[in-house]
């Protein structure tokens, strides 16, 4: 096999360059992937967590426009989420957005219940 470091061939038996000391098997590059593998594992939770939250907040936002200040709350909470979710800028951003334009959407049924109720009482 040839030689990560200097480009020189080696016998296959080897472990180490027989050039320039360097490793031969592929433990080294496999550790440096760990770590990216292990944050990427950590982090997108987190962020695709508010694009979810987001999305389900912008659903019940409109499913419960009825209820008036509950609805035009999870509409607040879903751009909210929305927003961390697009800003973390990880996976899930397309839920993200899903959320604010339900959040949006959802906020004028909810707003125009309340003035009907208000109109009506
Ligand atoms: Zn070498």
């Amino acid at each position: 096999m040839y030689c990560r470091n200097c480009g020189r061939e080696n016998p296959d038996s080897n472990n180490c360059c027989i050039y320039c000391g360097q490793q031969l098997n592929d433990s080294p590059s496999a550790n440096n992937q760990q770590p990216i593998v292990n944050n990427y594992m950590y982090t997108a939770p987190s962020a695709s967590g508010a694009s979810v939250a987001a999305l389900v907040l912008g659903i019940a936002a409109i499913l419960l426009f009825c209820f008036g200040l509950l609805s035009i709350t999870c509409a607040v909470l879903a751009i909210v989420f929305g927003a961390i979710g697009k800003m973390s800028g990880k996976a899930g951003g397309g839920m993200a957005v899903a959320g604010i334009v339900l959040g949006i959407i959802s906020l004028i049924p909810s707003v125009t219940f309340l003035i009907m109720v208000d109109s009506i009482f």
